[in-house]
């Protein structure tokens, strides 16, 4: 469905700047952005794929990954079309590339929300492709997932501006976002980015304007952000910025898209990414892709296993709200039983705190 876009800002020449990504691109008439899912008509922005979805299943929420959010739940996963970021290695180039084809299927926000409840689902991600291409639904469906008790999630490069973030940020419980890697060259390589850092801020105002719960993944790819310049800064980083509570996801790499030649990652390479982790401070560094190790949660103060999992079944064994139930060191779970910010709004006045 076509709609007038959200949050951008007309120019002279009938030209609009739209302020949903970090591109900020300025549009001529009858010109689309970057990302080719919003198109100049008559000065006017328009969205071109309000609702318009590529893929939909209800998937256990470890699948996103999220580890430390509402374990052993199943997360009614949304995907749309286009992308503002073209990385080589893609693993979703089919929907992601590609323009949106004329049998897309609409799903209005309340049909969304019906289907997850239908499912059986706990909450709605958005994800396959960058959620913010579709920026104007997420926010109608997030605003009446929540008001239905669901929880809501973003799986996102995490290139979005802060006022977007800040537009929706009420209705969104997770920011689940991708940091590829730690330097200029990186981003600009592998994603076609250059001013790339915006996205850790973006990530640290989620987490402390928003109160959203955080995860990060690193997809390690051999020869490109393998090295410690590139893990070490994200760690590190993550432990400055986010908490040392903060999950990292450090998963293998698979020959995909544009980079087929590169070979898969070692399993001594996620080894090494995890030592990194734990170097630099971090309490939870998770493997991925790599069969039935390094999935559990251990809890690292008195050593005992707090939630098993296998594939992509969890299996939360000692978890007391947010704590290990065991000693009661803090783990950072967000659960019905965790303090905190929750889906239905309970807690929605404390949201709206200054940004620090
Ligand atoms: S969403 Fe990003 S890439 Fe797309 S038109 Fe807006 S600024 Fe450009």
């Amino acid at each position: 469905m076509v709609r007038e876009a959200l949050l951008y800002e007309r120019l002279p020449g009938a030209r609009v700047r739209c302020h949903v990504c970090q591109w900020r691109c300025v549009i001529n008439p009858g010109k689309v952005g970057v990302c080719r899912v919003r198109e100049n008509r008559d000065g006017v922005l328009h969205t071109l794929n309000y609702g318009e979805v590529s893929s939909i299943a209800a998937d256990p929420i470890e699948k996103k990954p999220l580890f430390h959010f509402y374990p052993a739940t199943n997360a009614f996963s949304v995907g749309g079309w286009g992308c503002n970021f073209h990385c080589l290695h893609c693993q979703n180039w089919q929907i992601s590339c590609a323009d949106m084809p004329q049998e897309s299927r609409y799903l209005p926000p309340d049909e969304q929300v019906r289907l997850a409840r239908h499912h059986r689902c706990d909450g709605i991600a958005w994800t396959y492709n960058e959620p913010a291409m579709w920026f104007e639904y997420t926010l109608d469906s997030a605003r009446m997932a929540q008001e239905q008790g669901l929880y809501t999630v973003y799986v996102t490069n995490g290139f979005m501006t802060p006022e977007a973030l800040d537009v929706i940020g009420p209705w969104l419980d997770v920011w689940r976002v991708d940091i590829k890697g730690f330097t200029h060259e990186l981003y600009r390589k592998l994603a076609q980015v250059r001013e790339w850092r915006g996205i850790l801020d973006v990530a640290v105002r989620a987490r402390r304007r928003w109160d959203m719960h955080v995860e990060v993944v690193t997809n390690v790819i051999p020869g490109w952000n393998d090295d410690d310049e590139q893990l070490g800064g994200i760690a590190g980083w993550m432990v400055a910025e986010l908490g040392e509570l903060t999950p990292w996801h450090v998963t293998r790499f698979f020959p995909m898209h544009r980079l087929q030649d590169v070979a898969p990652t070692s399993l001594d390479t996620i080894r090494h990414a995890i030592e990194i982790g734990h170097a630099a401070g971090l309490k939870f560094v998770y493997a991925g892709n790599v069969g039935r190790q390094g999935e559990d949660t251990v809890c690292y103060s008195c050593g005992r296993t707090n939630v098993h999992r296998v594939g992509y079944h969890a299996e939360v064994l000692a978890l007391r709200g947010s704590s290990c139930a065991h000693c009661g060191a803090d783990l950072n779970f967000r659960t019905a039983a965790s303090p905190g910010r929750h889906p239905a709004g309970e807690d929605a006045g404390s949201r709206e705190e200054e940004a620090p």
